[in-house]
């Protein structure tokens, strides 16, 4: 892996830095984290004029819509947004780092076509509906069902933790297309949707979180009708689809964060050295190993992004060796962050206190801490299953 710049790169990160420069200070003020609308039209409104200065899908492929930059230039960009305070890419996760991504290596032309330039231009929000009561997992165990009439599925069940529910127009959607039974093992039988948020039968009951806003939902779906047209990949073909919409996930689609927690890191060195903490030799050494495993996790999104570029645009099981490493960083970085703050860290308002309490469903988002060291364990290091 090759981790200099070409002219070429460094060409394009100061064009970045001047537009960045240019555009930041014309933006409208953050919307309140609570007022989810507010920042559905804000994140949306990034994205737009991402699209018009050619920077949207700067990680897809030209064929799906993108600009077919080099994994160093989407490194730059992120790199660059991030040190210039730009927004991040919010309620257009899913659309623009799996569900996209998905519809680009997986669906027929029409599909991209119709799906893919609205994420790009931030016209439409996607959310995930993967988990189920009792099938988080154990995602094979699903049962909403999808009952087939002519051209139509007929779509009954429940999704639940599935974000930005509340303002997404569409729904990367698991659904059952065969019954389970001994021909038929589990994950066989289940087929990927693309469901219309606001399809008549669909409901979304927003659920509160522990950093106090309603971040995402129970989705309940009573006989809603979805064209098979839009079904991507085979029928009872899902599970396969799905990995691929994983491996998004878990593989490329945090990897702005890790940039963000370079930042958080910095500010914490710099916040105990004004407030007295930085004589504490025991926290020292926390933040000096803390700086290690950013660097280390850095070079990891470097080995990740291009891997996945090399392999023809979807990352391979190594994922889950990111997620996994990412997201116990992440939370060991705010848990330092508690220890700078003292008495601060009771304050409910403060960004690394709320940083903190969201750090803690990092291990369980995109598949838990366990669930990744199995996939390591079985798929990449081959030992034997644990059951
Ligand atoms: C902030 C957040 C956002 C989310 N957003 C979405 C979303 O948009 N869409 C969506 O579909 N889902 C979403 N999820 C759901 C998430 O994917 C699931 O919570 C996750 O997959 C775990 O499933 P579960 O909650 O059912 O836990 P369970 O599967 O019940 O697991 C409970 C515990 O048992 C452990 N465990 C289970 N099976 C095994 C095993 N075989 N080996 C070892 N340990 C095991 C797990 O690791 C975990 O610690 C979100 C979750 C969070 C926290």
């Amino acid at each position: 892996m090759d981790l200099s710049c070409t002219e070429d790169e460094e060409d394009f990160r100061h064009r970045l830095r001047a537009w960045l420069a240019a555009v930041l200070p014309t933006l409208p003020p953050r919307p309140d984290p609570a007022d989810w609308p507010g920042r559905r039209a804000y994140d949306c409104g990034w994205q737009r004029m991402l699209h018009d200065a050619g920077y949207a899908g700067l990680h897809w492929p030209e064929e799906a819509g993108g600009q077919g930059a080099t994994p160093t230039q989407h490194l730059i960009f992120l790199e660059e947004t991030e040190r210039a305070g730009a927004p991040y890419v919010g309620a257009n996760f899913v659309g623009l780092l799996h569900a996209g991504p998905t519809i680009a290596a997986e669906g027929t032309a029409a599909q991209r076509a119709r799906w893919l330039p609205p994420i790009l231009r931030g016209d439409e929000v996607w959310c995930q509906g993967f988990s189920e009561p009792e099938a988080g997992s154990d995602l094979a165990a699903l049962r909403t069902r999808a009952v087939r009439e002519g051209d139509t599925y007929v779509v009954s069940g429940s999704k639940i933790w599935t974000s930005h529910a509340e303002v997404a127009d569409w729904c990367e959607l698991l659904v059952r297309t065969a019954p389970v039974n001994q021909d038929t093992p589990k994950h066989r039988g289940i087929s990927w949707l693309a469901l219309p948020m606001d399809a008549p039968g669909v409901t979304v009951r927003p659920l509160r979180t522990l950093a106090g806003t309603a971040e995402f939902a129970e989705v309940f779906l009573d006989e809603v009708r979805v064209p098979v047209s839009h079904r991507v990949g085979a029928e009872n073909d899902g599970w396969r689809v799905t990995m691929v919409t994983l491996s998004f996930e878990r593989g490329t689609a945090f990897v702005g964060e890790v940039v963000a927690c370079r930042r958080v890191l910095e500010s914490l060195a710099r916040t105990a050295k004004t407030n007295g903490r930085w004589d504490d030799p025991v926290l020292r050494r926390r933040l000096g190993r803390l700086a290690a495993d950013c660097a280390a996790l850095w070079r990891l999104t470097q080995w990740n992004v291009s891997e996945a570029q090399r392999t023809g645009g979807v990352p391979g099981v190594g994922g889950s060796v990111f997620k996994l490493r990412f997201s116990q960083v992440r939370q060991e970085l705010y848990d330092a962050a508690a220890e700078v703050l003292g008495p601060d860290a009771l304050d409910a308002e403060h960004e690394w206190v709320t940083g903190r309490l969201s750090s803690l469903s990092y291990t369980i988002a995109a598949g838990t801490t366990q669930i990744q060291r199995n996939i390591v364990a079985e798929r990449i290091l081959g030992l034997p299953k644990g059951r």
